[in-house]
């Protein structure tokens, strides 16, 4: 609601209003600098905004530690924890919810399977491939089966086999979880396949919300027949 944020003179989000239905799959679209990390982020409450509330559900959220706001993240940049094992990066949110250890190694073993992870789990993160890192990360991610799931370009590094694959498997988790997905892409086809709705940002601004075939049918603007890929 009315949300924005500015880093110094460089305005990365001007006020915006976006509404997300629970359980839905929402992708952002939107050239490179746009502000989509910088939306999610605000999101997940790892950015202050400038002005404007966030609430999830019924609740005022805008100024909630990032752990209260019963979402997880998946960072474009892996963000995992170096000093740590796969499997305890992996496992790490349920130690922090204070799990059984079996249960842990459970479901460790049960999502690293799902990201054919089974065999790395020993590793460090400085032992594996840029894909590698991002699958433990988006292990990490839904190894809680968190009720909205923010996810940055979850795919950019893959080769076009696991990614084909993995898209899949984003819509069969979106479909047993049950949760709310924000998905960053540059891919149009995953935004075409997998959103309920895709949100066009650009220079900040969202230039428009719909359904994939109502902005491929109809796009407001050049900018939203360039981000989804339409004949304009
Ligand atoms: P990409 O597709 O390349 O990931 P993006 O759409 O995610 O781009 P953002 O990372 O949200 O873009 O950045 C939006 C704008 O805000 C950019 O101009 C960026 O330089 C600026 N910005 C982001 N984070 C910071 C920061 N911590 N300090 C200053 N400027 C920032
Ligand atoms: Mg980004």
């Amino acid at each position: 609601m009315g949300l924005s944020k500015s880093f110094g003179g460089t305005v990365a989000l001007t006020p915006a209003d976006l509404t997300v239905d629970a359980g839905e799959f929402l992708v952002i679209v939107g050239p490179s600098g746009c502000g989509k990390s910088t939306l999610l982020r605000l999101v997940a409450g790892l950015e202050e905004p400038s002005a404007g509330r966030i609430l999830i559900g019924e609740r005022d959220m805008t100024h909630a530690a990032p752990a209260d706001r019963g979402l997880a993240m998946v960072f474009q940049s892996y963000a995992l924890y170096p000093h740590l094992t796969v499997a305890e990066n992996i496992g790490f949110p349920l130690r922090v919810a204070r799990r059984g250890k079996a249960e842990i190694a459970a479901r460790v073993r049960e999502v690293a399977d799902l990201l054919e992870l089974g065999d790395l789990l020993g590793r460090r993160p400085a032992a594996l491939s840029g894909g590698q890192r991002q699958r433990v990360s988006i292990a990490r991610a839904i190894v809680r089966e968190p009720s909205v799931l923010l996810l940055d370009e979850p795919l950019s590094n893959l080769d076009a086999e696991l990614r084909v694959r993995m898209r899949h498997e984003f819509a069969r988790l979106h479909a047993r979880l049950g949760s709310t997905m924000i998905y960053v892409t540059h891919d149009q086809l995953e935004a075409m396949t997998l959103a309920n709705r895709i949100v066009v940002m650009n220079a900040g601004r969202i230039e428009q919300v719909g359904a994939p075939l109502e902005l491929y049918d109809a796009p407001a603007s050049l900018a939203v027949a360039r981000a989804i890929g339409s004949p304009g």
